[in-house]
């Protein structure tokens, strides 16, 4: 064995499909390529450690690593011990967060080679190089985006113990034809589909092996209707023949474009099978126009209420804050708009400024101000000043552990009142008062914080407020957590995610 793929995923989780891909593509170098995944929190001696017990003696050993905005700390402290350790080993980056702006890193410093965009063929042509010569002499490789169809699919290295215990990423097309600024996507100009048979074909060998979560990465999924919904019958078929063994599938969709052939097949999912993400990101026109997003906000909204009336797709609709020309007022109106749409969680996301997107273009007409540190969150802009934008980010979590979370279904209407926005914003800059904390707050004291709050600033009896609470599965967490799985649990399907299962029993 002398190249190891490795990187740090967010969570146990979360296979990674990069991986995977680099690994199906390694040609003759597949026999002595391995894959070993970390979590991010892993101790980095421990993970050097790990790394190297795959080194043969005597033989020469490429480490090839992942590197993204979410793992980039870890990931550059890990390389700094590794090449103190074992200066010999040569280093490979691959990634987004390593394909821009190459030149001011001290990860890419510490590299030996880095391949910018697309790794699939590149990985395997350097190592070819490094192992065989002649050496390469540049660090930086541009990568090569060769045709769909001589990517080799990935799919059946995802080995059986990650298709029981892990979520299973896939793809039918890379890239977005779409232009928003903020987003990486928006380089790509466009998108690429692999041949849908072949890949319809890698999905059902997955399922005859047990997988049922499938997670689609494709940025728009609705993009091509004829292949959104071969890929649509595709589970429609699997649900029909085994409606006690369900599958779940999860897209994300563009809101504005649904015809009617899209919106029957979404019509005929079971509850507790589809889930979408739609990217809303703002309903403000001037917004949309700085940050070149096309979206019809009429339609957009008119498919989400129809989704929310007529289908049993989960949604996750998402909300920036933090883009030029935003203000607390307009995002304000936005977040309330959305909320009377009823979608069942709200991504409240807060800018960041990701490398190589150009949404910098607007650094000086609105004094846009991001985090060095990764992930580069906006910390102050022209019209959102630091302490507000502090407000938005605590609103965000809280916004997750109260809403998004499913625990306070019945709480939150009375919480949200008839102006949103306003009133959980109010809870959440009174919540940070009372805790000083956006973290580890225990579901029973953050029930208590909810039920207090509608005492203590909304003037409830203090019985009225408890039995609200106690309404929900939150009020009722100990009770319910001693007896075995929660009730939702017990009704919707064993691949359904947890929170979508709660949001079902509300
Ligand atoms: S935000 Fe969505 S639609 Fe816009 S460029 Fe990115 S992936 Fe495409």
């Amino acid at each position: 064995m002398t190249i190891l793929l490795t990187t740090l995923n967010a969570r146990y989780t979360h296979a990674s499909l990069g991986l995977r891909y680099l690994l199906a593509n390694m040609g003759e170098l597949q026999e002595q390529t391995k894959i070993r995944e970390f979590v991010i929190g892993a101790r980095s001696t421990d993970v050097v450690e790990k790394i190297l017990a795959f080194r043969q003696p005597g033989k020469k050993f490429i480490v090839g690593f992942g590197v993204y905005i979410w793992n980039v700390v870890e990931t550059s402290q890990i390389v700094a011990i590794l090449k103190r350790v074992a200066p010999d080993v040569v280093v490979i980056l691959g990634g987004p967060e390593v394909s821009h702006e190459t030149g001011d890193q001290e990860i890419i410093r510490l590299a030996d080679y880095v391949i910018t965009g697309w790794g699939d063929i590149s990985f395997a042509h350097l190592c070819q190089q490094i192992l065989r010569g002649p050496q390469p002499l540049m660090k930086i490789h541009a990568g090569l985006q060769p045709p769909m169809n001589d990517i080799r699919l990935p799919y059946q290295l995802y080995s059986d113990q990650d298709i029981r215990h892990r979520t299973l990423y896939v793809e039918a097309s890379r890239g977005c034809p779409f232009k928003c600024e903020f987003c990486l996507s928006s380089l790509d100009k466009t998108a690429w589909p692999f041949d849908i048979d072949v890949f319809l074909a890698e999905m059902e060998s997955l399922y005859q092996r047990g997988a049922r979560l499938f997670k689609f990465v494709d940025r728009t999924f609705n993009l091509n209707i004829k292949t959104s919904l071969k890929i649509m019958q595709f589970f429609l078929d699997k649900l029909a023949a085994a409606p006690d063994d369900p599958v779940f599938a999860h897209f994300e969709v563009v809101p504005d474009h649904l015809p009617d052939a899209l919106k029957e097949g979404i019509q005929k999912f079971p509850e507790g099978t589809l889930q979408f993400e739609i990217g809303i990101q703002s309903f403000n026109p001037e917004v949309q126009s700085l940050i070149s997003r096309k979206q019809n906000n009429d339609k957009a909204a008119e498919n989400i209420r129809w989704l929310c009336e007529h289908s049993h797709a989960h949604l996750h609709v998402d909300l920036i804050a933090g883009l030029p020309g935003e203000t607390m007022q307009s995002f304000a109106a936005g977040f309330n708009k959305l909320v009377a749409l009823g979608p069942h969680e709200i991504q409240f996301g807060i800018l960041k400024r990701l490398r190589g997107t150009p949404v910098i273009r607007h650094t000086e007409a609105f004094q846009l101000t991001f985090d060095p540190q990764p992930p580069y969150t906006i910390l102050a802009n022209k019209d959102v000043p630091f302490a507000d934008m502090q407000k938005l980010v605590r609103f965000a979590r809280y916004w997750d552990m109260v809403a998004n979370s499913g625990r306070f279904a019945n709480t939150l209407p009375v919480i949200l009142a008839d102006a949103p926005f306003e009133n959980f914003l109010a809870f959440s800059d009174w919540i940070y008062t009372s805790t000083d904390a956006t973290h580890r707050i225990a579901l029973d004291r953050l029930a208590g914080l909810v039920s207090k709050w509608l005492q203590e600033e909304r003037g409830m009896e203090r019985e009225a407020a408890l039995a609200l609470v106690s309404s929900d599965y939150a009020g009722d967490a100990k009770h319910k957590q001693s007896s075995s799985k929660p009730v939702a649990e017990k009704t919707t399907a064993k691949a359904t995610p947890q929170r979508q299962s709660r949001h079902i029993a509300a």
